[in-house]
């Protein structure tokens, strides 16, 4: 009996370290915890500065304005024909320095051209040719997507999160459809994430 009450005891006592470890594992975890709510709070305390910066975000992104005004798209249009012209002109003449002089006919990427060239440089010089040629030509269909989207009055606006891409970048790059930020990192600017979320809430 004695015996038995005393593993009774042991038992007990071996249950009873169990708990207290666990509570003192709980304390620990809360104590942890609470640290980290202090270093948050302390965090959040120093950033300060920071909210107020998102408050002034979410104020700018509320008033943008949400198109290009009709003089400023007038200003693409221009800039952007004066770039398709300038593109058709350099297609015009790399398809002339494709063309054979003694047949006059274009010559294609699989035909013999001179071989008064070393064979090797002649290629590549041809296939160099040929890659500025094609490059140029999609330049200039994007080009004209991007006047489809003057007269759509949707250019400048990104397709991400649908703010106004910054004139200095379209100026850079006309055929632009996004902000810079996300086409360099995927990810959308603290600007264009109030805009997203914003989008997401349905306002
Ligand atoms: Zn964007």
């Amino acid at each position: 009996m004695a015996t038995k009450k005393g593993s009774k005891a042991v038992v007990k006592s071996t249950v009873q370290i169990m708990r207290e470890k666990a509570a003192s594992r709980v304390k620990q975890t809360r104590k942890a915890n609470a640290n980290l709510k202090k270093a948050a709070a302390a965090r959040a305390e120093k950033a300060g500065p920071k909210k107020g910066a998102t408050a002034r975000l979410i104020a700018q992104v509320a008033a943008a304005p949400k198109v290009y005004s009709p003089e400023d798209l007038k200003r693409f249009r221009e800039m952007i024909l004066a770039k398709r012209k300038e593109t058709i002109e350099e297609l015009d003449s790399l398809k002339e320095s494709m063309m054979d002089v003694t047949t006059g006919e274009y010559i294609s990427e699989s035909s013999n051209y001179s071989l008064h060239m070393e064979q090797g440089t002649d290629a590549m010089e041809r296939e160099k040719t040929f890659l500025f040629a094609s490059r140029g030509s999609k330049f200039v269909n994007q080009l004209d997507d991007a006047l489809a989207r003057i007269d759509a009055r949707t250019y400048g606006i990104c397709k991400t999160c649908g703010l106004l891409v910054p004139k200095e970048r379209l100026q850079a790059v006309p055929t632009a459809q996004t902000c810079a930020e996300y086409k360099n990192t995927g990810l959308p600017c603290d600007k264009g994430r109030i805009a997203l979320s914003k989008k997401k809430a349905g306002k």
